[in-house]
């Protein structure tokens, strides 16, 4: 299992995949990494291109992450994003730290000279030296928006608003009635997803947000047919532990789409590839042991492991627990 591709969103992604790359260079230096990573959060401000995760996995795995956060650069300051809110600019909300708006700069100066975000990702990786080669999962703008449930500030219900608004500003906690990904339709997988995806010996569904991340990628016209119909196995890592999103409010999406948090309902929701769903097998946390069965019952083989990632040593236990179940999964 040499070629492996990982379908990633931010923190949970990035830190799945700093781990495997740890496993595998101690266990398996030929293999090559793929990560093809959610666009759906991207959006413009203050007239650059952002793209938080994978300037998340970009930056974790090139060692320029802030630890703490999860995202961002550390040791950063903030002075051009309080200029730019003395001029009543901006998002308040939304941090703009100076060493970040270097990337956001530098990936904006290269798609408005043509560079799609495609090449403007293998451009920035030239500097942070990832280990795998990133690929965004569409070079089309693909943005998810929120429907909200309620009135918010100036916006009403009914109203769409930017996912990054509704998860940073309102942290989630204004109910929402669905997620429309704005530009979908219109959207292509980037070149050499589709590659990755079919051409692997394993894909990787990391302990990633279901709905806004996951379910994003695997709704890009074509890719989520990739998936199915791959020759690889497709395992999968439960980023709900015990009933509860890990960090981060991956719950209020869940809900929002009708599917319970646990473990057991995620893989579920993602089903069984032998019944047109997306996995062949799913790792649960040691306290989810009891949802083995119901999986098993479901076609999704399933083993109970430790699934904290506390540091990169645990999150590379977790990459071999993924790459044991692989192996035996038929
Ligand atoms: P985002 O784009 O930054 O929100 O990151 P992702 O979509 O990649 O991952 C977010 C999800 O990672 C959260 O919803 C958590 O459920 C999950 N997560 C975070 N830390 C851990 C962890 O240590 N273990 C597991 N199993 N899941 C985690
Ligand atoms: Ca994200």
């Amino acid at each position: 299992m040499n070629k492996i591709t990982v379908l990633a969103g931010g923190i949970g992604g990035a830190r799945f995949t700093r781990g495997l790359l740890h496993h595998l260079a101690a266990t398996r230096p030929e293999a090559a990494v793929t990560v093809v990573v959610n666009t759906g959060d991207d959006m413009w401000l203050d007239g650059l291109r952002i793209c938080p995760d994978l300037d998340t996995v970009m930056y974790t795995l090139g060692g320029g992450i802030n630890e703490e956060q999860g995202w961002g650069r550390p040791e950063e300051s903030r002075r051009a994003s309080a200029e730019i809110a003395a001029y009543g600019r901006g998002w308040s909300w939304f941090t703009l730290g100076d060493l970040d708006l270097a990337t956001h700069i530098v990936r904006t100066d290269l798609m408005r000279s043509g560079s799609t975000l495609s090449e403007a990702t293998e451009f920035l990786c030239r500097r942070w030296q990832p280990g795998a080669r990133l690929l965004p999962m569409s070079d089309q703008p693909v943005e998810t928006h929120v429907r909200l449930g309620a009135d918010a500030d100036e916006h009403r219900a009914g109203d769409l608003i930017h996912f990054e608004e509704w998860w940073v500003r309102y942290r989630a906690h204004v109910a929402v009635t669905e997620f429309v990904q704005l530009g979908l339709a219109a959207a292509v997988p980037a070149p050499g997803v589709i590659e990755a995806i079919t051409g692997a010996d394993l894909v990787i569904l990391p302990p990633s947000n279901p709905v806004v991340s996951i379910g994003t990628i695997v709704a890009v016209p074509g890719l989520g047919d990739a998936l199915r119909g791959t020759a690889a196995r497709v395992v999968g890592v439960s980023p709900i532990i015990a009933g509860a999103a890990v960090r981060g409010m991956a719950d209020a999406c869940l809900s929002t789409i009708g599917v319970k948090t646990s473990a057991e309902a995620v893989g579920l929701h993602y089903g069984s590839r032998s019944n047109g769903g997306l996995l062949d097998a799913w790792l649960v946390d040691d306290t989810d042991a009891a949802a083995v069965p119901a999986l098993a019952a479901a076609g999704i083989r399933s083993a109970a492991v430790p699934l904290w990632m506390r540091d990169v040593p645990t999150s590379a236990a977790i990459a071999a627990e993924v790459l044991t179940i692989a192996a035996a999964t038929g």
